[in-house]
């Protein structure tokens, strides 16, 4: 080893602990996920959420048009209709069974462009990793918004459109 290369260990070491000191100094760019979520853009395209009134109602009517506009054809969605004794949103109909399988889903947002009433968009949700298949099928329950997150939206329609086509199964 030279005496040049003995010279120059310790100042190799004092620049390496300048870079130390420097990036301590910066704000942190990581966060402690999952306890804490990253903020997503407003456009972001995450997992989907249905979406209730302000009075509760689902805004969903059943009528299947975010099916048929789904390119991959993963969204299934069965209707019932609603009766006096017990109603769940405010068309002739409402979506009894409504599901996405997030396995075939390519996030394209054509689903929220066809909803006519806005009852379905894309949500921030990106921690989407399960650990079998069937888990990647989002039920009406694991989509539907909580009533105490409704927007405050109380505009209704005046009708509600009907079906053109046969419940996809899978
Ligand atoms: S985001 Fe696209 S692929 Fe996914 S359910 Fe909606 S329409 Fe289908
Ligand atoms: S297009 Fe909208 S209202 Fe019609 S079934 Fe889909 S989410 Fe429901």
């Amino acid at each position: 080893m030279s005496i040049r290369e003995v010279l120059e260990g310790p100042l190799y070491i004092v620049r390496a602990l300048a870079t130390t000191f420097k990036h301590n100094a910066r704000p942190r760019v990581t966060i402690e996920y999952p306890e804490r979520q990253k903020v997503v853009p407003p456009r972001h395209r995450g997992r989907h959420i249905l979406h209730r009134y302000a009075d509760g109602l689902e805004k969903c009517v059943g009528c299947e048009l975010c099916a048929i506009a789904c390119p991959v054809g993963c969204i299934v969605v069965e209707a019932a209709e609603n009766t006096p004794e017990r109603r769940v949103s405010p068309g002739e109909r409402y979506a009894k069974r409504y599901e996405i399988n997030l396995l075939r889903c390519i996030y394209c947002g054509m689903c929220e462009e066809a909803c006519p009433y806005d009852a379905i968009t894309m949500g921030p949700r990106y921690d989407l990793a399960d650990d079998h298949p069937d888990k990647f099928i989002a039920v009406k329950e694991d989509l539907l918004e909580p009533l105490q997150a409704s927007l405050g939206d109380t505009a209704r329609p005046s009708a509600a459109p009907s079906a053109q086509a046969e419940p996809r199964k899978w």
